[in-house]
């Protein structure tokens, strides 16, 4: 049936020709992805199969998980005692929040400081590496969703931890208030949370936190932090947000100050969290990187 195979060789140029616009097209995309983006992944170097903004691979990202394990209802440190005691509650407290109540209400954090999660943190922080901070804000929103059953029914006052002026300058970019503006862009919904960036001032750098003790590390931290806007967080509710919690000096200094300045409670929410069976184990390289820091200031 000659129609039949004239059609058919039609169709067939067709598809020929379209595949080979497809290819090109492709090749095209290809290119420009490779000349605009790095072509592997920024933690384990495996090649980028997907466009995305984030130079990232899906593996690395997946690997990040929250806290397994049993963690501090208060400061969310890692439980070592399978044996935790009780607070009024009922819930597992560690050894220094049953010794001190903190100055903040509840402290939560996604995942652990190490490993993949520490290296994203890192790009977005030393690497520029924007895009990083949505992912982070991913995480965050997941934390923020995990304290807020315990919020008062009025808004909240979202505060991120502040650069001093001089490192926001060098940095161009204060990483915890893009990461709670990415969490808080994916819960819009109950619109009870308001960012404010202005409340909290860091007036001075502070000295290298390393080798100090917990006392040494609260008083080289005082005086850092100042409320900048006390009416805003006067009587009401703050949840404070940072990339990472270490030693807890920073984000308990910060719930100090804004609970002087009136704020009812503090909560604190970060992406990631030193813990105990880390801590040791984190702190030569650590140390290395704080050096490096504090040298950049000169
Ligand atoms: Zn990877
Ligand atoms: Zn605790």
């Amino acid at each position: 049936m000659p129609p039949t195979r004239a059609t058919g060789t039609k169709e067939t140029k067709d598809l020929a020709n379209q595949s080979s616009l497809v290819s090109w097209v492709g090749g095209l995309a290809d290119s420009l992805f490779a000349t605009l983006f790095p072509s592997d992944c920024r933690l384990c170097g495996a090649p980028l199969v997907n466009i995305s903004r984030l130079p990232v691979c899906e593996e690395c990202l997946s690997a990040m998980r929250p806290i397994a394990g049993g963690v501090c209802s208060i400061c969310g440190e890692r439980l070592v005692s399978p044996y935790a005691f009780s607070g009024e509650h009922g819930e597992a407290r560690c050894g220094l929040c049953r010794r001190m109540e903190p100055v903040f209400t509840r402290a939560a954090a996604y995942g652990s400081y190490d490993g993949g999660l520490r290296e994203l943190i890192h790009l977005l922080k030393y690497e520029q590496v924007r895009p990083a901070a949505n992912v982070l804000g991913r995480m965050l929103a997941e934390v923020i969703a995990g304290l807020e059953t315990g919020f008062g029914k009025d808004a909240v006052v979202v505060v991120p931890v502040p650069l001093h002026a001089r490192k926001l300058r060098q940095r161009g970019f204060n990483q915890s208030q893009l990461i709670a503006q990415a969490a808080l862009k994916l819960r819009q919904a109950d619109g009870k949370l308001a960012l404010n960036a202005e409340v909290l001032e860091r007036q001075r750098q502070t000295q290298s936190q390393i080798g100090l003790t917990r006392h040494q590390r609260r008083e080289n931290m005082r005086g850092a932090f100042v409320v900048a806007k006390p009416d805003e967080v006067a009587g009401r509710e703050v949840l404070l947000v940072d990339d990472v919690l270490t030693t807890g000096t920073t984000a308990s200094e910060c719930a100090r100050v804004l609970r002087r300045a009136g704020a009812a409670k503090v909560w604190v929410a970060t992406v990631a969290r030193t813990l105990k069976h880390e801590a040791t184990l984190a702190k030569p390289q650590e140390d290395a990187e704080a050096d490096k820091a504090m040298a950049a200031f000169g």
